[in-house]
Protein backbone atom coordinates (compact mmCIF):
# COMPACT_ATOMS: atom_id res chain seq x y z
CA UNK A 1 0.00 0.00 0.00
CA UNK A 2 1.30 3.34 -0.63
CA UNK A 3 3.30 5.14 -4.04
CA UNK A 4 3.62 2.34 -7.17
CA UNK A 5 7.04 4.07 -7.76
CA UNK A 6 10.50 1.65 -6.76
CA UNK A 7 11.21 1.24 -10.40
CA UNK A 8 15.03 1.47 -12.10
CA UNK A 9 17.86 1.57 -10.52
CA UNK A 10 20.10 -0.67 -8.01
CA UNK A 11 18.53 -3.65 -6.48
CA UNK A 12 18.09 -2.19 -3.09
CA UNK A 13 14.08 -1.87 -3.14
CA UNK A 14 14.22 0.07 0.07
CA UNK A 15 14.78 3.67 -2.01
CA UNK A 16 16.49 6.12 0.71
CA UNK A 17 14.29 8.95 1.50
CA UNK A 18 15.46 12.47 0.57
CA UNK A 19 14.27 14.91 2.86
CA UNK A 20 17.27 18.18 1.93
CA UNK A 21 19.14 18.57 -1.00
CA UNK A 22 21.75 21.20 -1.99
CA UNK A 23 24.43 22.11 -4.81
CA UNK A 24 25.46 17.90 -6.03
CA UNK A 25 24.43 16.28 -2.69
CA UNK A 26 21.06 15.20 -1.21
CA UNK A 27 20.51 14.25 2.45
CA UNK A 28 18.43 11.43 3.67
CA UNK A 29 16.15 10.99 6.39
CA UNK A 30 19.11 9.61 8.28
CA UNK A 31 20.85 12.74 7.96
CA UNK A 32 23.72 11.07 5.39
CA UNK A 33 24.81 12.75 2.92
CA UNK A 34 24.65 11.70 -0.87
CA UNK A 35 26.99 13.30 -3.43
CA UNK A 36 24.32 13.52 -6.75
CA UNK A 37 26.93 11.70 -9.71
CA UNK A 38 23.85 11.52 -11.92
CA UNK A 39 21.93 15.05 -11.42
CA UNK A 40 19.20 12.95 -10.80
CA UNK A 41 19.26 11.00 -14.33
CA UNK A 42 20.99 13.78 -16.22
CA UNK A 43 18.27 16.71 -15.04
CA UNK A 44 19.29 18.51 -12.16
CA UNK A 45 22.39 20.47 -14.83
CA UNK A 46 22.36 23.56 -12.37
CA UNK A 47 22.07 21.84 -8.88
CA UNK A 48 19.80 21.04 -6.22
CA UNK A 49 18.02 24.18 -3.96
CA UNK A 50 19.05 26.75 -7.30
CA UNK A 51 18.50 30.02 -5.88
CA UNK A 52 15.41 32.47 -6.82
CA UNK A 53 12.87 28.62 -8.34
CA UNK A 54 10.73 29.37 -5.25
CA UNK A 55 10.08 32.80 -5.57
CA UNK A 56 9.44 32.51 -9.07
CA UNK A 57 7.18 29.60 -8.90
CA UNK A 58 5.09 31.37 -5.80
CA UNK A 59 5.03 34.50 -7.59
CA UNK A 60 3.63 33.07 -11.11
CA UNK A 61 0.93 30.95 -9.06
CA UNK A 62 -0.19 34.00 -7.69
CA UNK A 63 -0.87 35.84 -10.94
CA UNK A 64 -1.91 32.90 -13.04
CA UNK A 65 -1.46 29.76 -12.13
CA UNK A 66 -3.14 27.74 -15.21
CA UNK A 67 -4.28 28.92 -18.43
CA UNK A 68 -5.55 26.71 -21.21
CA UNK A 69 -2.68 26.81 -23.98
CA UNK A 70 -5.82 25.73 -26.81
CA UNK A 71 -6.70 29.44 -26.36
CA UNK A 72 -4.46 31.27 -24.45
CA UNK A 73 -1.11 32.41 -24.16
CA UNK A 74 0.81 34.08 -21.02
CA UNK A 75 4.03 35.97 -20.65
CA UNK A 76 6.60 33.34 -19.54
CA UNK A 77 4.79 30.65 -22.60
CA UNK A 78 6.26 33.58 -24.79
CA UNK A 79 9.27 34.46 -23.29
CA UNK A 80 10.40 30.45 -23.24
CA UNK A 81 9.28 30.29 -26.64
CA UNK A 82 11.73 33.10 -27.85
CA UNK A 83 14.77 32.22 -25.48
CA UNK A 84 14.79 29.01 -27.08
CA UNK A 85 14.63 29.92 -30.85
CA UNK A 86 17.21 32.03 -30.07
CA UNK A 87 19.77 29.34 -27.98
CA UNK A 88 19.09 26.50 -30.25
CA UNK A 89 20.57 25.86 -33.53
CA UNK A 90 20.26 26.60 -36.97
CA UNK A 91 16.07 27.24 -38.32
CA UNK A 92 14.65 25.98 -34.72
CA UNK A 93 12.72 28.86 -34.62
CA UNK A 94 9.33 27.62 -32.68
CA UNK A 95 9.13 25.71 -29.27
CA UNK A 96 6.02 23.33 -28.96
CA UNK A 97 5.62 23.06 -25.25
CA UNK A 98 4.91 19.68 -23.43
CA UNK A 99 5.60 17.77 -20.10
CA UNK A 100 8.28 15.11 -20.26
CA UNK A 101 10.76 13.76 -22.74
CA UNK A 102 8.46 11.44 -23.86
CA UNK A 103 5.77 13.93 -24.98
CA UNK A 104 8.41 15.88 -26.90
CA UNK A 105 9.15 12.80 -28.89
CA UNK A 106 5.89 12.10 -29.46
CA UNK A 107 5.07 15.48 -30.78
CA UNK A 108 8.21 15.34 -33.32
CA UNK A 109 6.51 12.00 -34.70
CA UNK A 110 3.32 13.13 -34.87
CA UNK A 111 4.60 16.49 -36.72
CA UNK A 112 6.79 14.89 -39.05
CA UNK A 113 3.89 12.91 -39.85
CA UNK A 114 2.05 16.05 -40.52
CA UNK A 115 4.62 17.59 -42.62
CA UNK A 116 4.46 14.69 -45.35
CA UNK A 117 0.64 14.52 -45.33
CA UNK A 118 1.09 18.66 -45.51
CA UNK A 119 3.08 17.91 -48.77
CA UNK A 120 1.27 15.86 -50.48
CA UNK A 121 2.99 12.21 -49.27
CA UNK A 122 0.77 10.24 -47.10
CA UNK A 123 2.25 7.36 -47.27
CA UNK A 124 5.43 8.43 -45.48
CA UNK A 125 4.70 7.45 -41.77
CA UNK A 126 7.91 4.87 -40.75
CA UNK A 127 9.84 6.27 -38.49
CA UNK A 128 13.96 4.45 -38.08
CA UNK A 129 15.09 4.60 -35.30
CA UNK A 130 18.72 2.84 -33.72
CA UNK A 131 19.63 -0.28 -31.66
CA UNK A 132 20.68 0.69 -27.65
CA UNK A 133 18.96 4.06 -28.17
CA UNK A 134 16.02 5.16 -25.27
CA UNK A 135 13.35 7.92 -26.56
CA UNK A 136 10.90 7.56 -24.24
CA UNK A 137 8.05 5.08 -22.05
CA UNK A 138 5.67 6.23 -23.92
CA UNK A 139 4.34 3.67 -26.64
CA UNK A 140 5.36 6.01 -29.75
CA UNK A 141 8.49 6.93 -28.32
CA UNK A 142 9.26 3.48 -26.96
CA UNK A 143 8.48 2.23 -30.08
CA UNK A 144 11.01 4.28 -31.90
CA UNK A 145 13.13 3.10 -29.26
CA UNK A 146 15.84 0.53 -29.17
CA UNK A 147 16.78 -0.49 -25.79
CA UNK A 148 15.76 -3.79 -25.81
CA UNK A 149 15.33 -4.32 -22.02
CA UNK A 150 12.78 -1.51 -21.76
CA UNK A 151 10.87 -3.05 -24.74
CA UNK A 152 10.37 -6.45 -24.77
CA UNK A 153 7.40 -7.20 -22.62
CA UNK A 154 5.34 -4.21 -24.48
CA UNK A 155 6.82 -4.91 -27.87
CA UNK A 156 3.24 -6.21 -28.74
CA UNK A 157 1.74 -3.11 -28.62
CA UNK A 158 4.41 -1.05 -30.25
CA UNK A 159 4.71 0.02 -33.83
CA UNK A 160 7.35 -2.59 -35.27
CA UNK A 161 9.58 0.21 -37.07
CA UNK A 162 12.81 -0.35 -38.31
CA UNK A 163 15.93 0.12 -36.93
CA UNK A 164 19.89 0.53 -37.31
CA UNK A 165 22.59 -0.34 -35.40
CA UNK A 166 23.89 2.20 -33.00
CA UNK A 167 26.49 4.93 -32.82
CA UNK A 168 28.83 3.22 -30.87
CA UNK A 169 32.74 3.25 -32.06
CA UNK A 170 33.49 0.86 -29.52
CA UNK A 171 31.50 -2.10 -30.79
CA UNK A 172 31.83 -0.99 -34.83
CA UNK A 173 33.27 -3.76 -36.51
CA UNK A 174 33.86 -1.81 -39.99
CA UNK A 175 37.30 -0.99 -40.95
CA UNK A 176 39.30 1.93 -41.62
CA UNK A 177 39.90 5.24 -40.09
CA UNK A 178 37.30 6.69 -37.70
CA UNK A 179 35.93 8.64 -39.74
CA UNK A 180 35.56 5.27 -42.67
CA UNK A 181 33.80 3.68 -39.71
CA UNK A 182 31.33 6.49 -39.66
CA UNK A 183 30.77 6.88 -43.22
CA UNK A 184 29.91 2.80 -43.31
CA UNK A 185 27.61 2.82 -39.86
CA UNK A 186 25.62 6.04 -41.16
CA UNK A 187 25.38 4.27 -44.45
CA UNK A 188 23.28 1.52 -42.82
CA UNK A 189 20.56 4.02 -42.83
CA UNK A 190 20.39 4.59 -46.26
CA UNK A 191 20.49 0.83 -47.22
CA UNK A 192 17.61 0.18 -44.94
CA UNK A 193 15.89 3.52 -46.52
CA UNK A 194 16.22 2.40 -49.86
CA UNK A 195 14.98 -1.67 -49.04
CA UNK A 196 11.91 -0.19 -47.21
CA UNK A 197 11.24 2.71 -50.29
CA UNK A 198 11.86 6.37 -49.30
CA UNK A 199 8.09 7.18 -50.03
CA UNK A 200 7.11 4.81 -46.68
CA UNK A 201 9.69 6.74 -44.52
CA UNK A 202 8.95 9.99 -42.74
CA UNK A 203 11.49 10.58 -40.36
CA UNK A 204 14.87 9.69 -38.52
CA UNK A 205 15.17 9.68 -34.70
CA UNK A 206 18.26 9.61 -32.79
CA UNK A 207 20.40 10.49 -29.42
CA UNK A 208 23.09 12.42 -30.55
CA UNK A 209 25.34 11.53 -27.94
CA UNK A 210 24.64 8.80 -26.49
CA UNK A 211 22.46 7.92 -23.23
CA UNK A 212 20.68 5.91 -20.67
CA UNK A 213 21.55 2.68 -23.31
CA UNK A 214 25.24 3.67 -23.70
CA UNK A 215 26.65 6.63 -22.49
CA UNK A 216 28.46 9.07 -24.13
CA UNK A 217 29.13 7.39 -27.20
CA UNK A 218 30.21 9.44 -29.69
CA UNK A 219 30.60 9.53 -33.41
CA UNK A 220 32.97 10.91 -35.47
CA UNK A 221 31.29 14.26 -36.83
CA UNK A 222 31.18 12.23 -40.34
CA UNK A 223 28.77 9.94 -38.77
CA UNK A 224 25.81 12.70 -38.97
CA UNK A 225 27.28 14.29 -42.17
CA UNK A 226 26.39 11.35 -43.82
CA UNK A 227 22.99 11.09 -41.85
CA UNK A 228 22.16 14.38 -42.77
CA UNK A 229 22.78 14.27 -46.25
CA UNK A 230 20.98 10.65 -46.17
CA UNK A 231 17.99 12.43 -44.45
CA UNK A 232 17.87 15.39 -46.96
CA UNK A 233 18.28 13.32 -49.87
CA UNK A 234 15.27 10.99 -49.13
CA UNK A 235 13.80 13.71 -47.89
CA UNK A 236 13.20 12.51 -44.07
CA UNK A 237 13.34 14.77 -41.42
CA UNK A 238 15.77 13.55 -38.62
CA UNK A 239 14.97 14.48 -35.19
CA UNK A 240 17.56 14.78 -32.90
CA UNK A 241 16.43 13.63 -29.17
CA UNK A 242 18.28 16.31 -26.90
CA UNK A 243 16.65 15.29 -24.06
CA UNK A 244 19.40 14.04 -21.87
CA UNK A 245 22.03 15.80 -23.60
CA UNK A 246 20.47 19.58 -24.42
CA UNK A 247 21.47 22.51 -22.28
CA UNK A 248 25.34 22.27 -21.75
CA UNK A 249 25.82 18.25 -21.19
CA UNK A 250 28.46 17.95 -23.31
CA UNK A 251 30.13 21.23 -23.21
CA UNK A 252 27.89 22.63 -25.73
CA UNK A 253 24.97 24.03 -25.73
CA UNK A 254 23.61 21.43 -27.82
CA UNK A 255 25.08 18.15 -28.58
CA UNK A 256 24.10 18.48 -32.59
CA UNK A 257 26.29 21.50 -32.81
CA UNK A 258 29.29 20.36 -31.09
CA UNK A 259 28.59 17.59 -33.69
CA UNK A 260 27.82 19.72 -36.52
CA UNK A 261 24.43 18.77 -37.32
CA UNK A 262 21.49 20.67 -38.09
CA UNK A 263 18.03 18.90 -37.34
CA UNK A 264 14.79 19.56 -38.54
CA UNK A 265 12.86 18.69 -35.09
CA UNK A 266 15.14 18.37 -31.69
CA UNK A 267 13.23 17.12 -28.53
CA UNK A 268 14.55 18.87 -25.04
CA UNK A 269 13.19 18.27 -21.71
CA UNK A 270 15.40 17.44 -18.22
CA UNK A 271 18.20 20.94 -18.41
CA UNK A 272 14.89 23.05 -20.03
CA UNK A 273 13.82 23.35 -15.81
CA UNK A 274 17.01 21.98 -14.70
CA UNK A 275 14.51 19.55 -12.63
CA UNK A 276 12.40 22.25 -10.90
CA UNK A 277 9.60 21.65 -12.94
CA UNK A 278 7.63 19.38 -15.17
CA UNK A 279 8.50 20.83 -18.98
CA UNK A 280 9.93 19.77 -21.94
CA UNK A 281 9.52 21.09 -25.77
CA UNK A 282 9.79 19.87 -29.33
CA UNK A 283 11.67 22.89 -31.49
CA UNK A 284 10.56 22.73 -35.19
CA UNK A 285 12.19 24.18 -38.24
CA UNK A 286 11.25 26.92 -40.22
CA UNK A 287 10.69 24.60 -43.15
CA UNK A 288 8.04 22.24 -41.36
CA UNK A 289 6.58 25.10 -39.92
CA UNK A 290 6.04 27.10 -43.10
CA UNK A 291 4.84 23.72 -44.64
CA UNK A 292 2.27 23.21 -42.30
CA UNK A 293 1.01 26.88 -42.00
CA UNK A 294 0.30 26.16 -45.61
CA UNK A 295 -2.14 23.42 -44.80
CA UNK A 296 -5.77 23.66 -43.85
CA UNK A 297 -5.08 20.65 -40.93
CA UNK A 298 -4.27 21.32 -37.87
CA UNK A 299 -1.46 19.59 -35.74
CA UNK A 300 -4.24 17.50 -33.46
CA UNK A 301 -1.82 17.27 -30.15
CA UNK A 302 -2.45 18.47 -26.85
CA UNK A 303 -2.00 17.90 -23.33
CA UNK A 304 -3.61 19.64 -20.47
CA UNK A 305 -0.42 20.92 -18.94
CA UNK A 306 1.54 22.17 -21.98
CA UNK A 307 2.49 25.59 -21.56
CA UNK A 308 1.75 25.36 -17.88
CA UNK A 309 2.59 29.00 -16.47
CA UNK A 310 4.10 28.13 -13.70
CA UNK A 311 6.71 25.33 -15.43
CA UNK A 312 7.63 27.81 -17.60
CA UNK A 313 8.20 30.43 -15.04
CA UNK A 314 10.48 28.90 -14.02
CA UNK A 315 12.14 27.15 -17.01
CA UNK A 316 12.46 31.01 -18.04
CA UNK A 317 14.28 31.81 -15.33
CA UNK A 318 16.83 28.38 -15.67
CA UNK A 319 17.35 29.48 -18.85
CA UNK A 320 18.76 32.09 -17.93
CA UNK A 321 21.33 30.55 -15.93
CA UNK A 322 22.76 29.12 -19.17
CA UNK A 323 25.86 30.71 -20.55
CA UNK A 324 28.79 29.92 -22.15
CA UNK A 325 31.24 30.20 -19.32
CA UNK A 326 29.55 27.57 -17.39
CA UNK A 327 29.41 25.55 -20.71
CA UNK A 328 32.97 25.86 -20.38
CA UNK A 329 33.05 25.24 -16.81
CA UNK A 330 31.04 21.95 -17.84
CA UNK A 331 34.03 20.93 -20.04
CA UNK A 332 36.78 21.56 -17.76
CA UNK A 333 34.73 19.98 -14.75
CA UNK A 334 34.54 16.64 -17.20
CA UNK A 335 38.20 16.84 -18.24
CA UNK A 336 38.88 16.74 -14.03
CA UNK A 337 36.01 14.01 -13.85
CA UNK A 338 37.82 12.04 -16.46
CA UNK A 339 41.18 12.37 -15.00
CA UNK A 340 40.10 11.09 -11.41
CA UNK A 341 38.28 7.96 -12.77
CA UNK A 342 41.85 7.53 -14.51
CA UNK A 343 42.97 4.46 -12.07
CA UNK A 344 39.57 2.53 -13.77
CA UNK A 345 41.97 2.38 -17.06
CA UNK A 346 43.82 -0.80 -16.18
CA UNK A 347 40.73 -2.38 -14.27
CA UNK A 348 40.00 -5.86 -16.07
CA UNK A 349 36.58 -5.40 -15.75
CA UNK A 350 36.46 -1.51 -17.59
CA UNK A 351 36.22 -2.09 -21.43
CA UNK A 352 35.90 2.01 -22.31
CA UNK A 353 35.56 5.11 -20.40
CA UNK A 354 33.98 7.76 -23.07
CA UNK A 355 33.05 11.25 -21.95
CA UNK A 356 31.48 14.07 -23.54
CA UNK A 357 31.38 17.28 -21.26
CA UNK A 358 30.39 16.05 -18.03
CA UNK A 359 28.94 13.05 -18.96
CA UNK A 360 31.21 9.77 -18.35
CA UNK A 361 30.30 6.07 -19.45
CA UNK A 362 32.20 3.34 -18.11
CA UNK A 363 31.48 -0.06 -19.88
CA UNK A 364 32.18 -2.85 -18.02
CA UNK A 365 33.26 -5.89 -20.09
CA UNK A 366 33.66 -9.75 -19.18
CA UNK A 367 37.01 -10.13 -21.36
CA UNK A 368 38.84 -7.00 -22.32
CA UNK A 369 40.58 -8.57 -25.29
CA UNK A 370 36.63 -9.52 -27.14
CA UNK A 371 34.88 -6.99 -25.58
CA UNK A 372 31.93 -9.51 -24.15
CA UNK A 373 29.62 -8.22 -22.07
CA UNK A 374 28.94 -10.31 -18.72
CA UNK A 375 25.94 -12.26 -18.32
CA UNK A 376 22.99 -9.90 -17.33
CA UNK A 377 22.00 -12.12 -14.76
CA UNK A 378 25.44 -11.11 -12.84
CA UNK A 379 23.79 -7.61 -12.46
CA UNK A 380 27.39 -6.11 -12.63
CA UNK A 381 25.96 -2.81 -12.93
CA UNK A 382 23.75 -2.92 -10.62
CA UNK A 383 26.52 -4.10 -7.81
CA UNK A 384 28.35 -1.57 -8.71
CA UNK A 385 25.67 0.85 -8.15
CA UNK A 386 25.00 -0.49 -4.76
CA UNK A 387 28.76 -0.74 -3.96
CA UNK A 388 29.16 3.20 -4.82
CA UNK A 389 26.30 4.26 -2.98
CA UNK A 390 27.84 2.77 0.10
CA UNK A 391 30.62 4.94 -0.50
CA UNK A 392 28.16 7.61 -0.66
CA UNK A 393 27.93 8.29 -4.39
CA UNK A 394 24.77 8.08 -6.33
CA UNK A 395 25.44 7.03 -10.08
CA UNK A 396 22.75 5.62 -13.19
CA UNK A 397 23.67 2.26 -13.71
CA UNK A 398 22.36 0.68 -17.14
CA UNK A 399 22.87 -2.26 -19.64
CA UNK A 400 22.77 -6.14 -19.69
CA UNK A 401 19.38 -4.90 -21.31
CA UNK A 402 20.42 -4.11 -24.89
CA UNK A 403 20.89 -8.01 -26.37
CA UNK A 404 24.50 -8.32 -26.67
CA UNK A 405 24.76 -4.93 -28.28
CA UNK A 406 26.36 -2.76 -25.53
CA UNK A 407 27.53 -3.87 -21.86
CA UNK A 408 26.29 -3.29 -18.10
CA UNK A 409 27.70 0.48 -17.52
CA UNK A 410 27.60 3.12 -15.05
CA UNK A 411 26.75 6.41 -16.17
CA UNK A 412 28.18 9.94 -14.03
CA UNK A 413 26.53 12.76 -15.40
CA UNK A 414 26.69 15.60 -12.14
CA UNK A 415 25.61 18.97 -11.69
CA UNK A 416 27.65 21.19 -13.28
CA UNK A 417 28.38 23.04 -10.41
CA UNK A 418 29.80 20.60 -8.51
CA UNK A 419 33.76 21.29 -6.69
CA UNK A 420 36.57 19.98 -7.09
CA UNK A 421 36.56 18.15 -3.84
CA UNK A 422 33.15 16.63 -5.12
CA UNK A 423 34.70 15.40 -8.23
CA UNK A 424 37.48 13.65 -6.08
CA UNK A 425 35.22 12.23 -3.74
CA UNK A 426 33.19 10.90 -7.10
CA UNK A 427 36.23 9.47 -8.04
CA UNK A 428 37.14 7.22 -4.84
CA UNK A 429 33.86 6.17 -4.66
CA UNK A 430 33.70 4.67 -8.09
CA UNK A 431 36.89 3.58 -8.26
CA UNK A 432 36.15 1.46 -5.30
CA UNK A 433 33.16 0.30 -6.07
CA UNK A 434 34.76 -1.43 -9.41
CA UNK A 435 37.42 -2.37 -7.89
CA UNK A 436 35.14 -4.32 -5.14
CA UNK A 437 32.70 -6.18 -7.58
CA UNK A 438 35.64 -6.92 -9.74
CA UNK A 439 37.73 -8.69 -7.00
CA UNK A 440 34.49 -10.35 -6.51
CA UNK A 441 34.30 -11.17 -10.27
CA UNK A 442 37.82 -12.93 -8.92
CA UNK A 443 39.61 -9.98 -11.43
CA UNK A 444 42.06 -8.12 -9.55
CA UNK A 445 43.93 -4.98 -11.44
CA UNK A 446 47.19 -6.00 -12.97
N1 LIG B 1 14.89 10.79 -24.54
C1 LIG B 1 16.03 10.62 -23.88
C2 LIG B 1 17.33 10.70 -24.60
C3 LIG B 1 16.00 10.38 -22.50
O1 LIG B 1 17.15 10.19 -21.82
C4 LIG B 1 14.75 10.33 -21.84
C5 LIG B 1 14.65 10.10 -20.34
N2 LIG B 1 15.66 9.44 -19.75
C6 LIG B 1 13.58 10.51 -22.59
C7 LIG B 1 13.69 10.76 -23.95
C8 LIG B 1 12.23 10.47 -21.96
O2 LIG B 1 12.05 11.56 -21.15
P1 LIG B 1 10.97 11.54 -19.96
O3 LIG B 1 11.43 10.51 -18.98
O4 LIG B 1 10.99 12.93 -19.43
O5 LIG B 1 9.67 11.18 -20.57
Amino acid sequence: MGVFYKWGAGRNPDHPEIVDAHDSTLVTADGEEIIDAAAGAAVVNLGHSLEGVGDVMAAQADRVGYVSTSHFTSPPVESVGEKLASMTPGSLNEAFLVDSGSEAIEAAIKLARDYHVARGEPTREAVIGRWASYHGSTLGALAASGNTGRRTVYDPLLRDWPKIGPAYPYRWDHEGTPEEQAVAAAGELERLVRRLGPETVAAFVAEPVGGSSIPAARPHPAYYREIRRICSEYGLLFIADEVMVGFGRTGEPFACEGLGVTPDLMALGKGLSAGYAPISATMVADRVVETLEGHDHSFQHGHTYSGNPISTAVADHVLDRYSEDLFAAVRRRGRRLEAVLDPLADSPIVGEIRRAGLQVGVEFVSDRETKAPFDPDADVADRIYDAALENGVYTYPGGGSVDGQAGDHLMLAPPFVLDDDAIGAIGDAVVSAVNRVAEAEGRRTA
